[in-house]
Formats: C-alpha cells, sequence, structure tokens
C-alpha cells in the first residue's frame, strides 16, 4: 500500500508540475502575444429571429499562438486575469472592436452596437470611464454604439458597481449582464442599477427541449426583464427547437451557433453584409 500510495504520489507530483510548467510557459507566451500581433478578434451576429436581422455583434478574442495553434479565451483569459495582463488585453480588445464596427459602420454597413466582454478587473480599474472615452474617441465609435457585457458577480456591492454604472450609462454606452442566472447575488439590483439587457446564460438553453425547469426559468426570465423593461437575448441557440421554445416565450433575440458561430471579421460581411457588397 505504501508503495503504491508513492507511486500514485510521484505519478500526481509529476503531473502537477508539468501542467505547472505548461502554465508558467503560456504565461511567458501570452506576455509577448500582444507585441507580436498574435490576439485576433472573431465577431459572432447576434440575430433577430422574426426577420433573421443581425441587430448586433460579440467581440471574443482569440490568441493564434505560434506553436500551439488558436487558444481559446477560455484557457488564456484566466491567465491574463492572474497576472494583470488583464488590462493591456482588455485595452487592445476594446480597441480592435471598437475600430471595427466603426469600420463597418463608415462603410454603409447596419448601424449596430458591437459588445465587448469586461474582466472583473477591468470593471473595477480606476478612471474606466476614461479610458473608454479615449477609445471611442481615437476610434470614433458613437458611445451608443459600444455594449458591455459584465456580470452578475460584479453587482455583488450595489453602491460601488451603480456609481460605475451611472457614469458608463450616462455617457451613452449599454451594458448587458452576460451568463445571467448563474451568479448567485441578489436580484434586487436589477431595479437598481442602469442595465439595458439580460443575456440568458447558454446552461439553461442547453436541455430546454428536455427540462421543463430550464424552459420555466427561461421563461421567467424572460418575463422579469418584460416587467422590467430590459432587453432580453438567449444565448447557446444551436437547434431549431430551442429557437421555436425561445420565440414561443416571445424572446426574439439570439446569439448562437445556430445562426452563426464566431467568426472572423471578413466573413461576417461575406455572410451578412453580402448585400450591401461592401
Ligand atoms: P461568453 O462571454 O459567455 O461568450 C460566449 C461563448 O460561448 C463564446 O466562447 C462563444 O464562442 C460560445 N458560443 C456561442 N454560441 C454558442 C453555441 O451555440 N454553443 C456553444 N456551445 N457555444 C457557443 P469563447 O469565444 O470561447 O469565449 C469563452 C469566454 O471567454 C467568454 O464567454 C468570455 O467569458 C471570455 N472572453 C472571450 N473574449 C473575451 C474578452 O475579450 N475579454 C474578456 N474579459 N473575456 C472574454
Ligand atoms: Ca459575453
Ligand atoms: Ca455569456
Ligand atoms: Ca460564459
Amino acid at each position: 500500500v505504501k508503495k503504491n500510495g508513492k507511486n500514485g504520489f510521484q505519478f500526481y507530483s509529476h503531473e502537477l508540475n508539468e501542467h505547472l510548467q505548461e502554465k508558467i510557459e503560456l504565461e511567458n507566451d501570452l506576455r509577448k502575444a500582444i507585441p507580436n500581433d498574435e490576439l485576433f478578434v472573431y465577431y459572432q451576429p447576434q440575430i433577430r429571429a422574426e426577420d433573421s436581422q443581425m441587430i448586433g455583434v460579440e467581440a471574443l478574442v482569440r490568441w493564434g499562438h505560434p506553436t500551439k495553434g488558436t487558444i481559446s479565451p477560455g484557457v488564456f483569459i484566466p491567465i491574463a486575469e492572474e497576472t494583470g495582463m488583464i488590462y493591456e488585453l482588455g485595452t487592445w480588445v476594446l480597441r480592435e472592436a471598437c475600430r471595427q464596427m466603426k469600420q463597418w459602420h463608415d462603410a454603409g454597413g447596419p448601424l449596430i452596437p458591437i459588445s465587448v466582454n469586461l474582466s472583473t478587473q477591468q470593471f473595477h480599474q480606476t478612471h474606466l470611464i476614461d479610458y473608454i472615452k479615449d477609445i471611442l474617441e481615437e476610434t470614433g465609435l458613437e458611445p451608443q454604439y459600444l455594449e458591455l457585457e459584465i456580470t452578475e458577480s460584479m453587482m455583488m456591492d450595489p453602491t460601488i458597481s451603480s456609481h460605475i454604472l451611472n457614469e458608463l450609462t450616462a455617457y451613452g454606452i449599454r451594458i448587458s449582464l452576460d451568463d445571467f442566472g448563474t451568479g448567485y447575488s441578489s436580484l434586487s439590483y436589477l431595479k437598481l442599477l442602469p442595465i439595458h439587457k439580460l443575456k440568458i446564460d447558454r446552461s439553461f438553453i442547453r436541455d430546454i427541449t428536455e427540462n421543463d425547469n430550464d424552459k420555466a426559468i427561461v421563461s421567467t426570465i424572460i418575463s422579469m426583464a418584460q416587467y422590467l423593461k430590459m432587453d432580453v437575448i438567449a444565448e447557446g441557440i444551436e437547434t431549431k427547437e430551442q429557437l421555436d421554445i425561445l420565440m414561443d416565450n416571445d424572446c426574439q433575440k439570439i446569439q448562437g451557433y445556430y445562426f452563426s458561430r464566431p467568426l472572423p471579421a471578413d466573413e461576417v460581411e461575406d455572410v451578412f453584409f453580402a448585400p450591401l457588397r461592401l
């Protein structure tokens, strides 16, 4: 038993070291990702189901690692957050997304907003509003075409979050509550804070065709949004059956693979702006 235990431990410790080493390597590589131009942004269309019009686009960052290929944000965003690189990375994404949307607007594309994800640290960054203003001025994108996606966990202290959100919304920026329903915070903030949109988390959509509880939760979120006069969008729609349930429940705004995966900018143009011939 002792021998097995020891081997077990050695095996575990070896795995752990490898994992740690891999992480340190990624961390070092990530430092060079911006200067080396390895980051890029994919855009996922948000669709109004009744007429299949594109009503918005979410910016989703990607990392083209020189040897490991494309790395997903689920892997490197947490590293960026732990190491403080998230500020630089977040600024880069925000600028790139605003620049792209302004370019689409200027080319005669639909006047729709770009949604950009904000990390908790960015949300609490001092002078967040000033630095966002700078990027909007620099890129020329009007504030009403920027929508920031934040999460419920940032609403834990309503005094702090109301100050930040009031500044952002007074300037004309829109606020969307991402992954809605997965946080553990009280719902009372919804009536206190300037939030424009609820984004129903994918986890409630996944099994919605078989799971009546998920269906009830989604239907309740949609009604609540309507009562509170907020916009509502569902994410992670992959099938016609899921879409039908949402439409039956009066949720017209949809984001998910059923309509489109996140795409590089030129493919968004091909697929959705084709009639405009940009
Ligand atoms: P999120 O904000 O919840 O973004 C939605 C994620 O769901 C994206 O994954 C998207 O590709 C994926 N998705 C969209 N439709 C479907 C669908 O129909 N089915 C399934 N299975 N998945 C779908 P992605 O791009 O890998 O991003 C993962 C997470 O990384 C994001 O979750 C967001 O939290 C974070 N992230 C991405 N870009 C940024 C960024 O620029 N800044 C920050 N702070 N976080 C980011
Ligand atoms: Ca998001
Ligand atoms: Ca989400
Ligand atoms: Ca998520």
